[in-house]
C-alpha cells in the first residue's frame, strides 16, 4: 500500500486521534480526536509533519505522490459538504493552517477564507444576501495571503504593516474609528487597494484560481517552519527542526456573518490562578485572530450568556465534556456562526506554575488524575514562580497613596516586577545584557518579541486581553505581565508614555503588579512569597495561606515517590535553617573557607599563611580553632541530628590575602610585619594555574596541623553538641583526591584527632571520612579509594572542568557559542554532561561500590538541583543530591519524578536473574540509606 500522507476528519470521519500528534501535529490531532468524539468540528483534512520534510527534501516543492492526495482528500471534503472550490455558485472556503507537534503559538501563518475570488465572492453575496460580509471575508484572506505567501510585511519592526496602514487610511478617509463602520463598499474597495499594494510592491498579481491558492498557501505554511520567530521561539523551548509542521486544511465557518455570529478562546480553568472556573473571551461579529490581535477589547466570556444563551450552555457543556476526556486543563477556539457553535481547536492549556501546581493538586481531588500523575505535570523548576517574591505591601498602599498609581490593566501573569522602562524588545534584550531590571512595554506584543520578553522583568501591554499573545507568553514563561492597559498612550517615536497627564520616558523605573493589573509609577521593593513567609519567615500561619497549601501537598507527595535524599550546600546555621525548612535531610556540603571570611577570622587566617615556622602557623591555628568550632556548633545544633558533610579547606591559599599594595600594606600594618614581607608571601603563593594548583587535600597533606585544627574543630563541637543532648551525625570530606594514597594520609589525622577528642571530652558519637570524586583518576580508581572512603561526593564543578579541560571561569568566551553550534545541547556546568562527565560517575559507583557495598553516595555540585542532572543521579544509584537551599523543592520534586519516570526500568532488572548481582549493592544502599 502506499505510504498515507493525508488524514481526513470530520463529517462523521476521524482519521487521526490524538496519539497521532508527531504525523499529524497537535491542531491536526486534536481536531481528529474531538471529530472522533462527536464534538461539532468543521469537517478538513490534515497533510502529515513527513510531508513537511519531503518538501524541503524536495527543494521547497510539495512532492507529486501528495498533490494527488490533496486533490483526493479536497474532493472527499467538496462532497461532504456539497460545495466546491472556485464554485462560481457555491463555492468552498477553507482555512489552512499550520501545527506542529509542540504547540508554538503564533509562530508560524495561518491564512483564512482561501477560495475567494471575483467570482466566488459574488456567489457568497448571493448566497448569503450578505455584501458586507463577503468583503469583511474577502479583504482578510488577500491581506493574509499577501503577507504569508506573497511576503509583503513591514521592513523594520517598529514599521506599521502595510495592510494596516491602507486600513487605517480608509477609516481616516471615512472618518471612522472602528473597524466595523467601514460598509461593504468600503471594504470591496479596501480588496482592491490590497491587491494594488500586492501589485505595486512584489511585482505579482493576485492568484484568483483557487487551486493556485491553495497551492501557495500549503506551501508557505509549510514555508514557515523555517521563518525567523519559529526557529526562534524552537531554540528557546527546545523543539527540535526534524519534528516539522502539519497543514491542516479545514471548512471555513464564519465568525463575522454579524451580530449572531462571533469568535472566541477560553480555557477549562483558570490558566493565570488555576481557579476551576471557565475562563475566556470573545467578541460577537468577528473572526479568527481578532480577539487575540488587541484590535478591539474582547469581552470576558461568562457575558456570551447574554448573547447567546444556548451557544454559552453548549459551550459549558463542552468543556466538561473535554476536561473528563483528556483530564487535563484545555485551550479552546471556538466560533458561532449564526447561533450554530463550531469547535476549531483545543489542546493542552499552557498555564503558570500556580495554576499548574493548583490544577494538578485539585484534579488529584476531583478523582480525574492520580497522584503521580500530578507529579508528572509539574515541572520542578516552576515552583520557583512559588518562591518568587510580590510587591511589599506598605511600600505599595505608600505610593499608592501618593497618587503613584497610574493605571490597572489586567492581571495577566502573576508576580510582582519592578524595572525600567523600554519601549522595544531590542531594547530590552540590550538593557538586560548590561544588568538592568526592565519592564517590557509595548502596544502590544507579537512573536518577533519573544526574545525581549525573554529578557524583561515583567511586560506591560496597552491593548489586548487576558488571552492576548503578551499574557499567554509572558504565563509559559513565568514572566509578571499586566495586559490591555487602554489608559496608557504609547509613542514608539518619541520613546515615552502618557498615562493620567504624566509622561515617562525610557528609562523611569516602574513597578507593575500581575497579580491585580496595577502599575504603579517608580520602584517598589518586592518582599517575599507567601511560601516564604510560611517556610521560613514564620510570619504567616499555613491556614492563612493557600497557595502553601498547595505546595505542601505536592511535597507530601514528591516525599512519597522518591528514592534520593535530598541534601543541602550551606555553611551557615540560618542558610542551613531554611534548608531544612524546604525539606532538606542533611548537609551535603559544608564549605570550610567560607568561614575564614567570617568576622575576627580573616586575620588569624592571613597570620597563618604568612607564617614563617610551624610554631607559628600552629599559634595562628589556635586562634581559628575556637571560631571553627562555634560555626560547626551552630550547624550541628540547626540540622538536629541530621547528617553534616563538612569539606575541610579546599582553595589555594593567595585567595585569603589582598592582591593589591594597598590591602598588603593595610594588613603590614595590622599584623606589624614588613610591608615586603607581605608582597613577598603573596608573589610566593601566585600560580599560573590556581584550579590545578596548590589546593585541596594538597594543603592538609602539606601543612597537616590545618587538617587537625579543622578535625579538632568538628569533632569538639560534635562532642560538645552531642553533651547537650542533641544528635550529630559529622561526615569529613576530604577535597581533590586522585590517589587512595592522599586520602590515607589525611584520614590517619582525622581519625586520630577524633579519637583524642572523644577521650579528652569523655563522648563517643559515630562519624564518617569520605572524600569528593572531583577529579578523573579519583573516577578511575574509585575502587581503591573506596578501601579508606566510607562516602563519595561528587564535586561535579570541578569533575566538570578536569573531565572536559574546560575552566568553568574561562568559558563564557566559547561555551555558549559552542552551545549554539550544538556541540553540547546544553551548558554542562548547568545540566550533567551524561555522556562524558556522568560515564566517569557511573564508573566510580559501581567500581566504589565493589570494594565497599554500603558506600554512602551523593553529589554536591551545582547540578544537585539541576532536573534533569537530578534524574541522572537517580538512575546511577546515587544515595542523596544536594543543592543550595532554595532548590531543595525543586530537587524533591525533580527526584520524585525520576522515580516514577525510571521505575520500570526496575522492574525489568528484577525479572532478568543475570542482573540479580547488580542488583545486591543498590539494595543494601537503600538499607543503608532507611537507616539514616
Ligand atoms: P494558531 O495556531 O496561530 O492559533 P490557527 O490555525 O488556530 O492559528 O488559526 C487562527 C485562528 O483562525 C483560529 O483561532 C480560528 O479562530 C481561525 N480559524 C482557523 N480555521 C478556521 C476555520 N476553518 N473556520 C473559522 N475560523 C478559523
Ligand atoms: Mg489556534
Ligand atoms: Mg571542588
Amino acid at each position: 500500500m502506499a505510504k498515507k500522507y493525508v488524514y481526513f476528519f470530520g463529517a462523521g470521519a476521524a482519521e487521526g486521534n490524538m496519539k497521532m500528534k508527531n504525523l499529524l501535529g497537535g491542531k491536526g490531532a486534536n481536531l481528529a480526536e474531538m471529530a472522533g468524539i462527536g464534538l461539532p468540528v468543521p469537517p478538513g483534512f490534515t497533510v502529515s509533519t513527513e510531508v513537511c520534510t519531503l518538501f524541503y527534501k524536495n527543494r521547497r516543492r510539495i512532492p507529486g505522490a501528495v498533490r494527488a492526495e490533496v486533490e483526493k482528500n479536497l474532493r472527499r471534503l467538496e462532497k461532504a459538504v456539497g460545495q466546491g472550490l472556485g464554485d462560481p455558485k457555491n463555492p468552498l472556503l477553507v482555512s489552512i493552517r499550520s501545527g506542529a507537534r509542540a504547540s508554538m503559538p503564533g509562530m508560524m501563518d495561518t491564512i483564512l477564507n482561501l477560495g475567494l475570488n471575483e467570482k466566488t465572492v459574488a456567489a457568497l453575496i448571493a448566497k448569503t444576501g450578505n455584501a458586507r460580509f463577503a468583503y469583511d471575508s474577502y479583504r482578510r484572506f488577500v491581506q493574509m495571503y499577501g503577507d504569508v505567501v506573497l511576503g509583503l510585511k513591514p521592513v523594520h519592526k517598529d514599521e506599521i504593516d502595510p495592510f494596516e496602514a491602507i486600513i487605517e487610511r480608509k477609516k481616516h478617509e471615512r472618518g471612522v474609528r472602528n473597524d466595523l463602520d467601514l460598509t461593504a463598499e468600503d471594504l470591496k474597495d479596501l480588496v482592491t487597494r490590497f491587491k494594488a499594494a500586492i501589485k505595486e510592491k512584489t511585482g505579482q498579481d493576485f492568484p484568483e484560481d483557487p487551486m493556485k491558492q491553495l497551492w501557495g498557501a500549503v506551501g508557505a505554511v509549510f514555508g514557515s517552519w523555517m521563518n525567523d520567530r519559529a526557529i526562534a521561539y524552537r531554540k528557546m523551548y527546545d523543539i527540535p527542526e526534524s519534528w516539522g509542521t502539519a497543514v491542516n486544511v479545514q471548512l471555513m465557518v464564519f465568525g463575522n456573518m454579524g451580530n449572531d455570529s462571533g469568535t472566541g478562546v477560553a480555557f477549562t480553568r483558570d490558566a493565570a490562578t488555576g481557579e476551576n472556573v471557565f475562563y475566556g473571551e470573545y467578541l460577537m461579529n468577528a473572526q479568527g485572530e481578532d480577539v487575540v490581535a488587541g484590535i478591539r477589547t474582547p469581552r470576558p466570556i461568562v457575558d456570551l450568556k447574554r448573547d447567546d444563551a444556548k451557544a454559552y450552555a453548549e459551550l459549558e457543556r463542552i468543556r466538561h465534556t473535554l476536561e473528563r476526556h483528556y483530564r487535563d486543563m484545555m485551550d479552546i477556539e471556538f466560533t458561532i456562526q449564526q447561533g450554530q457553535l463550531y469547535m476549531l481547536q483545543c489542546r493542552v492549556g499552557k498555564r503558570t506554575a500556580f495554576a499548574a501546581i493548583k490544577i494538578a493538586v485539585d484534579m488529584v481531588g476531583e478523582k480525574l488524575i492520580g497522584e503521580r500523575e500530578a507529579l508528572a505535570r509539574i515541572e520542578p523548576d516552576q515552583l520557583n514562580q512559588l518562591l518568587r517574591p510580590i510587591f511589599d505591601q506598605a511600600e505599595k498602599q505608600t505610593a499608592v497613596k501618593a497618587g503613584r498609581l497610574l493605571a490597572k490593566g489586567l492581571n495577566a501573569g502573576p508576580g510582582a516586577a519592578t524595572g525600567r522602562i523600554v519601549f522595544n524588545s531590542v531594547d530590552a534584550e540590550a538593557w538586560a545584557k548590561r544588568g538592568e531590571k526592565v519592564i517590557l512595554t509595548r502596544i502590544e506584543t507579537s512573536p518577533e518579541d519573544i526574545k525581549g520578553m525573554n529578557a524583561a522583568e515583567g511586560i506591560l501591554t496597552a491593548r489586548g486581553g487576558m488571552t492576548s499573545h503578551a499574557a499567554l507568553v509572558a504565563r509559559q514563561m513565568g514572566k509578571v505581565c499586566v495586559a490591555g492597559c487602554g489608559e496608557l498612550l504609547i509613542d514608539y517615536g518619541r520613546h515615552d508614555m502618557t498615562v493620567k497627564g504624566r509622561t515617562l520616558k525610557e528609562g523611569d523605573w516602574l513597578s507593575i503588579d500581575g497579580s491585580t493589573g496595577e502599575v504603579i509609577e517608580g520602584k517598589i521593593d518586592t518582599r517575599p512569597s507567601e511560601v516564604l513567609r510560611v517556610l521560613i519567615e514564620k510570619t504567616l500561619a499555613p491556614a492563612k495561606a493557600p497557595v502553601y497549601q498547595t505546595f505542601a501537598k505536592v511535597m507530601a507527595w514528591a516525599d512519597k515517590f522518591r528514592t534520593l535524599k535530598i541534601r543541602t550546600n550551606a555553611d551557615q546555621p540560618d542558610q542551613s535553617r531554611n534548608a531544612v525548612a524546604f525539606g532538606a535531610e542533611g548537609i551535603g556540603l559544608c564549605r570550610t573557607e567560607h568561614m575564614f571570611f567570617g568576622e575576627g577570622k580573616i586575620g588569624p587566617m592571613r597570620e597563618m599563611i604568612l607564617a614563617d615556622t610551624l610554631d607559628e602557623r600552629r599559634a595562628a591555628l589556635a586562634k581559628l580553632l575556637p571560631l571553627q568550632r562555634k560555626d560547626f556548633a551552630g550547624i550541628f545544633e540547626v540540622m538536629d541530628g541530621r547528617p553534616v558533610t563538612i569539606r575541610t579547606i579546599d582553595p589555594p591559599l593567595h585567595e585569603f590575602l589582598p592582591h593589591e599594595e594597598k590591602g598588603q600594606r593595610e594588613i603590614a600594618v595590622e599584623m606589624g610585619i614588613p610591608y615586603e614581607k607581605v608582597k613577598e608571601r603573596v608573589e610566593s603563593l601566585h600560580e599560573f594555574n590556581p584550579m590545578l594548583g596548590f589546593r585541596g587535600c594538597r594543603l592538609g597533606i602539606i601543612y597537616p596541623e590545618i587538617t587537625e585544627m579543622q578535625a579538632r574543630a568538628i569533632f569538639e563541637a560534635a562532642a560538645d553538641t552531642k553533651k547537650k543532648g542533641i544528635g550529630v551525625e559529622p561526615e569529613v570530606m576530604i577535597p581533590l583526591v586522585g590517589h587512595v594514597k592522599e586520602l590515607a594520609d589525611q584520614e590517619k589525622l582525622v581519625r586520630a584527632t577524633a579519637a583524642a577528642v572523644m577521650k579528652e571530652k569523655g563522648v563517643t558519637f559515630k562519624y564518617l571520612v569520605g572524600t569528593m570524586i572531583e577529579i578523573p583518576r579519583g573516577a578511575v580508581t574509585a575502587d581503591e579509594i573506596a578501601t579508606v572512603a566510607e562516602f563519595f561526593s561528587f564535586g561535579t564543578n570541578d569533575l566538570t572542568q578536569t573531565t572536559l579541560g574546560v575552566s568553568r571561569d574561562d568559558a563564557a568566551r566559547f561555551l555558549v557559542p559552542y552551545v549554539e553550534k550544538e556541540i553540547y545541547a546544553k551548558d554542562p556546568f548547568e545540566v550533567l554532561d551524561r555522556d562524558g562527565v556522568g560515564q566517569l560517575m557511573r564508573m566510580a559507583v559501581e567500581r566504589g561500590r565493589k570494594t565497599r557495598p554500603g558506600i554512602k553516595l551523593g553529589i554536591c555540585g551545582e547540578h544537585g538541583g539541576e532536573p534533569s542532572s537530578v534524574e541522572f543521579c537517580h538512575q546511577i544509584g546515587l544515595n542523596y543530591v544536594s543543592c543550595s537551599p532554595f532548590r531543595v523543592p525543586i530537587a524533591r520534586l525533580a527526584a520524585a519524578r525520576a522515580a516514577l519516570l525510571n521505575a520500570p526500568a526496575k522492574a525489568v532488572r528484577a525479572a532478568k536473574p543475570k542482573r540479580a548481582a547488580a542488583r545486591k549493592p543498590a539494595r543494601k544502599a537503600k538499607k543503608a540509606a532507611r537507616r539514616r
